[in-house]
């Protein structure tokens, strides 16, 4: 054996040792004993191999320590090792077989179906004559040189493998680079796909929320198409509603243009009309001053008339009895209605044939008999009443005993047949006022009602309380009127308001009254209506007070009869009785002094009684025989004033 030889011998066992620690760990124990591996079990263990290794490779064995390797690297040697050194495999040579498996391992877990290229089977690393292979034989121990030359083969054979596992090596760095390079290119895509992903997330976001949109708005869309179908129906029943109006329309133009000729022809005659207007019109204002030049010569010719009749009158109105019929000593004359006489026959001391008769005759302006109706006395006193329209001052009296017929002719009962003379004479003034509002006349009427008791003032229109009842002074005003103070003067424009006047003061009266004792005879009542007319057209204005006036009974007591309250009722009844019948001849008389101030109840009326105003008295007398004496005594009384006023009337007295 030469040096080279020896050199390579130990350079082998070197390389054995080398590759005892390095390569094959899980022969160090024993060098002789090399891995000799028949082709049935490498089989089998790379069928193992492929098996188990070829998954991933180091995460199966760290997890699962597989013994298997050991068990076939232990058999490949075996043939002569017993079964139980092969059970008896330590772990620690099983985990080296896994190690060195894992270097082929390695590129399997790129590409599992390269796999018979990437795993390196055992047989690789042995020389035929170990693996079995070549069916070579044993040396002997002194063959040395057979042996290293066995050696040297097998090193050239390692060698040859070393370089093609180096190589195979090199091509798995590149591998491994280009699967690094694939696996950051890899990492690279994931990051865009992450980054797609989310913006895939964000577009789904948004897509969620377009969505929402889309449902909210196939909502809205599905109610607009409700909304839609229904203004459609409505659409349908409008457009035939509007046909038929069309139709109406056309009915109506056809009907216009007639109507508008028909206007252009009533317009032709209306011009016609407006122009008969017109000139009736003209005729109509020369017609209305024709009426009031008409109006104002008939006022002046009534005055007239009443004048010559007489400022002052009497009339005599004769109550029936209570049976309806006339008494014989009253006689009325057949011929005329202003006679009436009074007859008495006068016992004579020589006996009965010398009985005579004595008759007093009494003539006045008009004598109504007991079966005169209200309305036929009123008819004789309805001009005067016209006169207190056209501005004059009217005054009527009622003169006459107690339970003569004064209050039944001024007041009446309240029937339409019985109404006495104020409420006729209220009624022909507002109808007589409305008819000349037609001619411009405007009239206000101010009503007031009073009591003259024991020459003190009482108002009946008072509402107030009893015992708060004013007192009352009769005051002449600048202009010559006449007012009484705290008297209730009420304006009144209908009948019905007067007659709830009438009302009112018939009850006041009667709660003035006392006992048997009855007030109203022995007391003035007193109605006055002012008024006031304008015709502002012409500019004429007038003013008159009508005043109606129902006097106290003028029946005469015996001084001996009356003491105290009745004496003095009596003296002031008397009293102004007289003054009036005094006041009145020298109104007639056109005497300088008028006594008005003499009395309360002349005192009240002197607006009413002066100047050109009008006078009636009535005097009304009881038909019973005996009333006799104050029958007479009233007829005697009003003669005088119709005497000594007009002078027409004769009395024939005796
Ligand atoms: P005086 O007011 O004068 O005291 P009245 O007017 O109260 O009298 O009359 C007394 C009664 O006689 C009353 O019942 C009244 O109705 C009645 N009377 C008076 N005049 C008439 C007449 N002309 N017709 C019917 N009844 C009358
Ligand atoms: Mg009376």
């Amino acid at each position: 054996m030469n040096a080279g030889a020896v050199f390579f011998f130990c350079l082998f066992v070197f390389f054995l040792i080398f590759c005892s620690d390095h390569i094959f760990p899980l022969q160090q124990n024993s060098v002789s004993r090399l891995p000799v591996m028949s082709s049935k079990r490498v089989l089998t263990a790379s069928n193992s191999l492929e098996n188990h290794d070829c998954q991933p490779a180091q995460k199966k064995m760290r997890k699962e320590p597989e013994p298997t390797k050991p068990k076939a690297a232990a058999t490949i040697i075996g043939n002569r090792r017993p079964p139980v050194a092969t059970t008896r495999a330590p772990a620690a040579k099983s985990v080296r077989v896994a190690g060195a498996a894992t270097v082929a391992a390695g590129p399997s877990r790129g590409e599992m179906t390269d796999n018979s290229r990437v795993c390196v089977s055992w047989d690789a690393f042995l020389p035929p004559s170990i693996s079995g292979g070549g069916g070579g034989t044993r040396r002997h121990a002194w063959d040395l040189k057979g042996k290293v030359s066995d050696m040297e083969g097998k090193i050239a054979n390692y060698q040859g493998k070393l370089k093609s596992a180096s190589l195979e090596n090199e091509q798995l760095k590149g591998s491994m680079a280009q699967k690094q390079l694939r696996a950051a290119e890899m990492e690279q895509e994931l990051q865009r796909l992450r980054a797609q992903l989310s913006d895939y997330e964000k577009n789904q976001q948004t897509l969620l929320a377009v969505q929402d949109e889309l449902e909210k708005t196939i909502t809205d869309k599905n109610t607009i198409q409700r909304d839609l179908a229904n203004l459609k129906a409505k659409f349908t029943v409008m457009e035939t509603l509007r046909e038929s109006q069309e139709v109406e329309l056309q009915t109506l133009k056809m009907k216009l243009s007639v109507q508008e000729s028909t206007v252009a022809r009533l317009q032709t005659s209306l011009r016609d009309s407006e122009e008969q207007v017109r000139s009736l019109m003209e005729t109509v204002a020369q017609q209305k001053d024709d009426i009031h030049a008409g109006e104002m010569e008939r006022r002046q010719l009534h005055n007239t008339i009443q004048e010559l009749k007489g400022n002052i009158r009497v009339f005599c109105r004769v109550r029936p009895l209570v049976d309806g019929g006339l008494s014989e000593h009253i006689q009325l004359s057949a011929n005329d209605n202003k006679m009436l006489a009074l007859a008495k026959t006068e016992e004579s001391h020589v006996g009965r044939a010398g009985d005579t008769q004595k008759s007093y005759n009494f003539s006045f302006d008009r004598v109504f008999g007991p079966k005169a109706s209200q309305q036929e006395v009123f008819d004789e006193i309805s001009l005067l009443v016209q006169s207190a329209l056209d501005g004059y001052n009217v005054c009527c009296f009622a003169y006459g005993q107690t339970g003569s017929g004064k209050t039944f002719t001024m007041e009446g009962d309240d029937t339409e047949e019985t109404m006495g003379v104020i409420p006729r004479a209220v009624q022909q003034m507002f109808k007589t006022a409305k008819r000349l509002e037609e001619q411009g006349w405007q009239f206000t009427f101010t009503a007031s009602f009073v009591e003259i008791y024991n020459e003190n003032l009482r108002d009946l229109l008072y509402t107030g309380k009893a015992n708060k009842r004013p007192e009352h002074e009769i005051r002449k005003l600048a202009n010559n009127d006449v007012t009484v103070t705290n008297l209730t003067y009420q304006k009144v424009c209908s009948e019905d308001q007067v007659l709830n006047l009438i009302a009112l003061a018939k009850q006041n009266r009667s709660t003035a009254q006392t006992n048997l004792n009855d007030r109203s005879s022995r007391s003035h009542s007193v109605f006055q209506l002012a008024i006031e007319g304008g015709n502002a057209g012409r500019d004429i204005n007038c003013k008159s007070t009508l005043c109606l006036v129902d006097l106290a009974g003028s029946e005469r007591m015996l001084k001996s009869q009356s003491q105290g309250e009745r004496f003095k009722e009596m003296t002031a009844i008397n009293s102004s009785l007289s003054n009036l019948g005094i006041v009145i001849t020298a109104l007639a008389n056109k005497e300088n002094y008028i006594p008005y101030r003499n009395s309360k109840l002349t005192y009240l009326l002197q607006g009413c009684l002066g100047g050109n105003s009008k006078t009636l008295m009535f005097v009304n007398i009881s038909p019973e025989p005996d009333s006799f004496g104050e029958t007479l005594n009233s007829l005697r009384f009003a003669s005088k004033v119709n005497d000594c006023v007009i002078g027409t009337a004769t009395a024939n007295r005796k």
